[in-house]
Protein backbone atom coordinates (compact mmCIF):
# COMPACT_ATOMS: atom_id res chain seq x y z
CA UNK A 1 0.00 0.00 0.00
CA UNK A 2 0.99 3.29 -1.10
CA UNK A 3 0.07 6.88 -0.14
CA UNK A 4 -1.16 9.29 -3.08
CA UNK A 5 -2.04 12.89 -2.54
CA UNK A 6 -5.39 14.02 -4.15
CA UNK A 7 -5.11 16.27 -7.09
CA UNK A 8 -8.30 18.06 -6.00
CA UNK A 9 -7.75 18.83 -1.86
CA UNK A 10 -4.17 17.75 -1.84
CA UNK A 11 -5.18 15.35 1.16
CA UNK A 12 -3.07 12.13 1.30
CA UNK A 13 -4.38 8.95 1.31
CA UNK A 14 -4.20 5.04 0.37
CA UNK A 15 -4.33 4.44 -3.35
CA UNK A 16 -6.54 1.38 -2.15
CA UNK A 17 -9.53 4.08 -1.79
CA UNK A 18 -11.80 3.92 -4.64
CA UNK A 19 -11.61 8.16 -4.09
CA UNK A 20 -10.31 10.66 -2.03
CA UNK A 21 -12.05 10.63 1.62
CA UNK A 22 -12.26 14.29 2.04
CA UNK A 23 -13.59 15.88 -1.36
CA UNK A 24 -14.45 12.47 -2.89
CA UNK A 25 -12.18 13.18 -5.88
CA UNK A 26 -12.01 9.54 -8.08
CA UNK A 27 -8.42 9.51 -9.56
CA UNK A 28 -8.05 6.86 -12.11
CA UNK A 29 -5.85 3.95 -11.66
CA UNK A 30 -3.92 5.23 -15.59
CA UNK A 31 -1.07 2.89 -15.86
CA UNK A 32 -3.19 -0.51 -15.69
CA UNK A 33 -6.21 1.46 -17.26
CA UNK A 34 -4.39 2.97 -20.79
CA UNK A 35 -3.49 -0.64 -21.63
CA UNK A 36 -6.81 -2.16 -21.31
CA UNK A 37 -7.97 0.69 -23.05
CA UNK A 38 -5.45 0.23 -26.03
CA UNK A 39 -6.13 -3.65 -26.12
CA UNK A 40 -10.04 -2.81 -25.91
CA UNK A 41 -9.77 -0.06 -29.15
CA UNK A 42 -7.98 -2.16 -31.35
CA UNK A 43 -9.44 -5.72 -30.92
CA UNK A 44 -13.46 -4.78 -29.95
CA UNK A 45 -12.89 -0.71 -30.83
CA UNK A 46 -15.53 -1.22 -33.80
CA UNK A 47 -18.28 -2.03 -31.45
CA UNK A 48 -17.55 1.29 -28.61
CA UNK A 49 -16.72 -0.91 -26.10
CA UNK A 50 -13.25 1.37 -25.35
CA UNK A 51 -16.05 4.20 -24.89
CA UNK A 52 -18.13 2.19 -22.72
CA UNK A 53 -14.96 1.49 -20.19
CA UNK A 54 -13.78 5.33 -20.16
CA UNK A 55 -18.04 6.13 -19.37
CA UNK A 56 -18.48 7.88 -22.72
CA UNK A 57 -21.28 5.74 -22.90
CA UNK A 58 -23.59 8.12 -25.81
CA UNK A 59 -20.45 7.69 -27.87
CA UNK A 60 -20.11 3.45 -27.38
CA UNK A 61 -23.65 3.51 -28.51
CA UNK A 62 -23.11 5.46 -31.19
CA UNK A 63 -19.91 3.29 -32.43
CA UNK A 64 -21.97 -0.12 -31.15
CA UNK A 65 -24.79 0.60 -33.85
CA UNK A 66 -22.45 1.50 -36.28
CA UNK A 67 -20.45 -1.22 -36.39
CA UNK A 68 -23.05 -3.72 -35.94
CA UNK A 69 -26.46 -2.59 -38.08
CA UNK A 70 -24.15 -0.06 -40.08
CA UNK A 71 -22.82 -2.41 -42.12
CA UNK A 72 -25.97 -3.03 -43.54
CA UNK A 73 -25.05 0.32 -45.42
CA UNK A 74 -21.65 -0.30 -45.32
CA UNK A 75 -20.21 3.01 -44.69
CA UNK A 76 -21.43 3.36 -41.34
CA UNK A 77 -19.27 0.10 -40.75
CA UNK A 78 -16.24 1.01 -42.51
CA UNK A 79 -16.23 4.83 -40.10
CA UNK A 80 -16.49 3.04 -37.43
CA UNK A 81 -13.20 1.20 -37.80
CA UNK A 82 -11.47 4.45 -39.18
CA UNK A 83 -13.14 6.13 -35.55
CA UNK A 84 -11.79 3.31 -33.66
CA UNK A 85 -8.31 3.29 -35.25
CA UNK A 86 -7.95 6.75 -34.46
CA UNK A 87 -9.03 6.42 -30.76
CA UNK A 88 -6.69 3.57 -31.26
CA UNK A 89 -3.45 6.04 -32.37
CA UNK A 90 -5.07 8.81 -29.94
CA UNK A 91 -4.72 6.51 -26.92
CA UNK A 92 -0.90 5.26 -28.06
CA UNK A 93 0.02 9.23 -28.02
CA UNK A 94 -1.24 9.31 -24.56
CA UNK A 95 -0.04 6.35 -22.95
CA UNK A 96 2.49 8.19 -20.17
CA UNK A 97 -0.62 10.92 -19.56
CA UNK A 98 -3.99 8.47 -19.49
CA UNK A 99 -5.71 10.88 -17.55
CA UNK A 100 -5.94 12.96 -20.91
CA UNK A 101 -8.25 10.14 -22.34
CA UNK A 102 -9.93 9.21 -18.83
CA UNK A 103 -11.11 12.44 -17.82
CA UNK A 104 -12.03 14.57 -20.72
CA UNK A 105 -15.10 15.01 -20.96
ZN1 LIG B 1 -9.55 15.18 -2.19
Amino acid sequence: MTMIYCRECGRKYSDRAAACPKCGYRPFNGAKNIWIYLVLTWFVGFLGIHKFYIGKNNQGIAMLLMGTIGWLLILPGLAVCIWALVDFIIGLCNIGTPERIFESK
